[in-house]
């Protein structure tokens, strides 16, 4: 029994109790139950009304996403089918001639909150926790329980369009005050009290987009619903498409089809009756559901995600541990970010810099935060106390005493670094103890020649800012311990990031693939290509920024500096193109980037950015452009080549890490998947193809060997 049914004063209860899932999820086993449960209500003559509810705190979390994903490669007939049957249940709820409530103790997305939908009453549990909405968008699908046809006709198109493409989750206040839930409780009882005394005193509950046939009183579609706010038609409604469809496709990119589906959805359905709508809705739901782009949001940034947030590239063979006691070294940008997300998971941080004064400082950061999140009602001066209580600035070595882990974050200097961890790696507690270097770009075994234990020293790699970058990459050193990589993993899980986890490499995983970005579109500069033309590509392509943007951005002084490393370090000649470019931009014309404002772009104060005339002087532009798909290729094939050799390697130890890394951290298109399943998303045979190719065409720094090619094969 997944659903319980129980008949009170004459009114149906179905009370959602999964005990196959841990959370009331819409799937093969549940979904032909509540159907059941509602057909015996509509057939007893005793039953005057129906109440759905929950026994669980959530009340329905949403459909089983692992349903949707093995339905996603299946023939589109099939999944139609499934479609029209689903809504079949929900169609027949609203028309059934009895009043139904929704008594929403809890969290009601999807599928749920569109169970809510076709109820003729909704009265939510006041908690502000529960979440309420149609977010299904960001899965890469639309509501397909008839959510694109009730919400707009129960809120209006506006609300319900920005709500449903942005996939909101709100709260039942909130909720309440879009009119999607009628009626609030503040506790349970008051709130089947409620459901139970509407049921009662309203026999004859209809939906307002139906009507009673004057003929045979029969319940039917009502032909010229006037939706609130206005129709399809009306100015509001024209306004309503005209500035929604530029808004996605600047959003998008036309990357993501779900948007523009919902929009259509709206668009068409919301010009006929309920019953012509539903099939229209369910002939985009399955556009989407069985596209590739719904596969990619739902199997790596849903099922995979939550794996890689569980700890899947976790040692099995060492029993949890535990940081209570965190030492940081250095409270600069990334350590005072790195004290905040810690103090914030209930950790002790004792926060060491050179000077008392320095480290203070550090902790105004977390100061800050904490008045902003109490300003903003994100939190409370209680709870910004306590995590400040928690957060112990100090010059003196001797305050890490009895750390579990300490983390060094000093300036990116090799012997600043061997320093910092021979005089602290004592203070830690004694064998169990594990230290922690937050380098971008050292390589962790070198680093870990300054320890006295390197089995217990591992790179623990923060992105910036900390406080918003939900990615740690964690880099095992030749010598790191199994135990040193869990320790590192249940931290990262404490402080509710995302773990993955590396072998040492220069760049380690991320940096260095994600300099593939940046040095080709300094290629493409160098090739003569516009400017504008590869920042426009970029962000077709689906990337967060363009990429000289993005350059500027991380600096190019550092780009510079990390180049002269690697000539240093033999690892890169002089005649190397990022290399000419930057010493170029920063030794002859003093450009830095952002931090100086001025780098590719110009950064004029109170105005936006804009790329820098004098740009095309040192870098002249071609007469003949490359097509837009030839610079997308090259900014994407050549993050992807990298990454098959970070594999190749055995850098990158999982496909998993390799695809949530490349989204977290550096922002590769989500919809693609993440690198790794990029190949298979344009086709193995075609990936494999173009990468000869643009290898032929561009240089070899596109070119897989036999053995790589192989490896993509097998992905
Ligand atoms: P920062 O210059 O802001 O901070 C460094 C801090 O270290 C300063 O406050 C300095 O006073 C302190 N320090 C110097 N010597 C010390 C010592 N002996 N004991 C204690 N503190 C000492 O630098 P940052 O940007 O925070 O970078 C720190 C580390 O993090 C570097 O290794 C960097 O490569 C790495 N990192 C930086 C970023 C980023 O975006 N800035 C991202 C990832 C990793």
């Amino acid at each position: 029994m997944e659903i319980n049914y129980k008949v009170e004063n004459s009114v149906a209860i179905i009370s959602w109790n999964m005990t196959t899932s841990p959370m009331n999820v819409m799937n093969d086993i549940s979904i032909p139950e509540f159907a059941g449960h509602l057909e015996t209500a509509y057939a007893d003559p005793e039953v005057k009304g129906i109440i759905i509810t929950s026994e669980k705190n959530e009340f329905i979390a949403g459909a089983d996403v692992k349903m949707i994903l093995r339905n996603n490669d299946k023939d589109r007939s099939e999944m139609h089918k499934f479609s029209l049957d689903f809504n079949h249940i929900f169609r027949r709820l609203e028309t059934c001639g009895k009043p139904v409530v929704a008594a929403m103790n809890g969290t009601a997305l999807g599928g749920g909150y569109e169970v809510c939908l076709s109820c003729h009453y909704r009265i939510a549990l006041d908690n502000p926790k529960a979440q309420i909405g149609l977010p299904e968008v960001q899965l890469g699908l639309l509501p397909g329980g008839g959510g694109t046809q009730r919400l707009p006709r129960l809120i209006g198109m506006e609300a319900a369009l920005m709500l449903m493409i942005e996939g909101k989750r709100i709260t039942p206040k909130e909720a309440l005050g879009y009119g999607m839930v009628n009626d609030m409780a503040a506790s349970r009882e008051e709130m089947m009290e409620k459901a139970m005394k509407w049921v009662l005193a309203n026999p004859r509950a209809i939906q307002p987009w139906d009507e009673f046939d004057k003929k045979t009183g029969a319940i039917k579609a009502r032909e010229n619903y006037k939706v609130p706010g206005g129709n399809v038609q009306s100015p509001t409604g024209m306004r309503t498409f005209a500035g929604g469809t530029a808004m996605i496709m600047d959003k998008t990119k036309g990357n993501y089809p779900a948007p523009i589906a919902i929009l259509s959805c709206v668009y068409e359905g919301l010009q006929v009756n309920i019953d012509r709508a539903i099939p229209i809705e369910a002939r985009y739901f399955v556009k989407v559901a069985t596209s590739k782009e719904a596969k990619n949001l739902i199997s790596v940034m849903f099922l995979g995600k939550n794996d890689a947030d569980k700890g899947a590239s976790r040692p099995k063979n060492i029993p949890a541990t535990d940081v209570k006691k965190l030492g940081i070294l250095g409270a600069g940008f990334m350590g005072a970010g790195i004290a905040y997300v810690s103090a914030m998971a209930g950790i002790e941080v004792v926060l060491k810099d050179v000077t008392l004064d320095a480290a203070e400082k550090g902790k105004d950061y977390s100061r800050s935060l904490v008045q902003k999140g109490i300003e903003r009602n994100k939190t409370t001066t209680e709870k910004g106390e306590k995590l400040l209580s928690l957060i112990h600035p100090t010059a003196d070595v001797a305050d890490l005493k009895g750390c579990d882990l300490i983390i060094e974050a000093v300036f990116e200097n090799r012997e600043l670094k061997a320093n910092v961890t021979k005089e602290s790696e004592p203070m830690l507690v004694e064998n169990l103890g594990v230290f922690g270097s937050n380098t971008s770009t050292l390589p962790i075994t070198g680093l870990a020649k300054a320890s006295s234990k390197p089995e217990n020293f591992i790179g623990i790699h923060f992105f910036s800012p900390v406080d918003k970058m939900m990615l740690v990459e964690l880099i095992r050193g030749k010598e790191t311990s199994d135990y040193a990589v869990a320790v590192a993993v249940d931290y990262v899980k404490k402080i509710r990031k995302t773990p993955i986890v590396v072998n040492d490499s220069r760049g380690f995983y991320t940096s260095r693939c994600f300099g593939t970005y940046t040095t080709e579109g300094i290629a493409l500069l160098k090739d003569g290509v516009n400017p504008i033309l590869i920042e426009n590509a970029g962000k077709n392509a689906g990337m967060p920024v363009g990429a000289l943007a993005v350059s500027d951005e991380v600096a190019l002084d550092l780009a510079l500096k990390i180049s002269k490393q690697a000539i240093a370090d033999g690892a890169l000649t002089e005649d190397d193109t990022t290399y000419q470019a930057t010493k170029l931009m920063v030794e002859d014309l003093g450009r830095l980037g952002k931090k100086n404002k001025k780098g590719f772009y110009e950064y004029p104060d109170g105005a936006k950015k804009h790329l820098w005339e004098g740009l095309s002087q040192y870098f002249p532009v071609s007469e003949v452009q490359p097509e837009v798909e030839e610079v997308k290729k090259r900014l994407l094939y050549r993050q992807v080549v990298e990454t098959i050799r970070c594999m190749d390697e055995g850098v990158l130890i999982s496909k998993l890490d390799a695809n949530i890394g490349s989204i977290l951290a550096w922002g590769f298109p989500p919809y693609a998947g993440g690198t790794l399943n990029f190949p298979e998303f344009v086709g193995k045979e075609t990936f494999l193809k173009e990468v000869d190719r643009l290898a032929d065409t561009y240089g070899e720094r596109f070119r897989l060997t036999d053995k790589q090619k192989e490896l993509v094969k097998s992905l």
